[in-house]
């Protein structure tokens, strides 16, 4: 019995948000909108999906010793995650500096602070939580080798969950873990390392398969997603919504699938339920803000 249903490592970022008319250009100092504080990053994103779905959720994650960090907290422990596993200090917590023009187009500056400190020691030293977890999910803004240390640090029956945002080329025994690998276009072009590799998911999925995890997803936006597995390659029909925001639509998806992977759904029902979880969440502005309740879902 696991006293958790989902462990997500990763990453926890303050976005601070301003509207402007027009983004400035090098040298230019341009007047904006008031600022908008809001809690994001892939890691807290995903924690804070798979709770409000009902998933018995806890994050390994690191925060400044500031009142951001406080924040990202509060926003987790609102949601229900639990958070013992949230170290503090150490570097100021991670932030990300967002402007954005009436087209809705934005320029992004991150400091990853606190983020870039949580270390391979840290997942040792969060040894229980691994094995009180039926499956862990982790993305790459934390350093590289902290997620190598996640994979060592997995228990004998849990699975592993990887969304690979921001892209890099990945070791071999994280790939080989990986059930499944998630990403969307850009993700699987960088992993599989920017060969001719054509304009199908179905091959991507395929090619991305031979390189080690035990199944692949590729998530397509409003055109739905894919999965792969040694059972073969199969469609999952996109859900019919009207867009406003698709911010954080790929951590509601991963949270919502690797919950329904935990519970015992094949990969392709678990699927097809996170496609509705990613649809609702694009109807509603914001990351953590949109991310929907499971009655939302059933009621989809
Ligand atoms: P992001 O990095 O912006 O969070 P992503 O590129 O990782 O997102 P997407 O493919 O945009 O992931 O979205 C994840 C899933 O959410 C999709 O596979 C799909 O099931 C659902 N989804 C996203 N956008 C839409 C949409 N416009 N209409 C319906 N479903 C959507």
């Amino acid at each position: 019995m696991y006293d958790y249903d989902l462990l997500v490592v990763g990453s926890a970022n303050a976005d601070l948000v301003i509207g402007v008319e027009r983004r400035p250009a090098a040298g230019e100092t341009v007047l904006g909108s008031d600022l908008a504080v809001h809690p994001g990053g892939k890691g807290a994103n995903q924690a804070v999906a798979a709770a409000r779905l009902g998933a018995r959720t806890a994050l390994l994650a690191r925060v400044g010793d500031d009142a951001y960090g406080r924040l990202l907290l509060d926003a987790q422990r609102a949601a229900g995650v639990d958070t013992v596993g949230v170290l503090v200090g150490g570097a100021p917590t991670g932030v990300a500096l967002i402007t954005v023009d009436p087209s809705g187009d934005n320029s992004i500056v991150v400091s990853p602070g606190a983020n870039g400190r949580l270390t391979p020691e840290d997942v040792r030293a969060a040894g229980s939580l691994f094995h009180a977890s039926r499956v862990v999910s982790t993305q790459l803004e934390i350093p590289l080798e902290t997620v190598v240390e996640v994979v060592r640090a997995l228990g004998p029956d849990s699975r592993f969950v990887l969304n690979p945002s921001p892209p890099r080329p990945l070791p071999r025994q994280v790939l080989d873990a990986c059930d499944p690998l998630i990403v969307n276009e850009h993700e699987a072009r960088v992993i599989l390392g920017g060969a001719a590799v054509g304009d199908r998911p179905e091959d991507w999925a395929r090619l991305l398969l031979a390189k080690g995890p035990r199944s692949v997803v590729v998530t397509l936006g409003a055109e739905g997603a894919l999965v792969a597995s040694a059972d073969g390659v199969a469609r999952i029909a996109p859900v019919a919504v009207d867009a406003v925001d698709t911010t954080g639509a790929g951590d509601a998806f991963t949270a919502a699938l690797a919950w329904r992977l935990g519970t015992g759904s094949p990969l392709t029902e678990a699927a097809g339920y996170a496609a509705r979880v990613g649809a609702l969440a694009v109807t509603r502005p914001g990351a953590q803000e949109s991310f929907p309740t499971a009655a939302e879902v059933a009621a989809l």
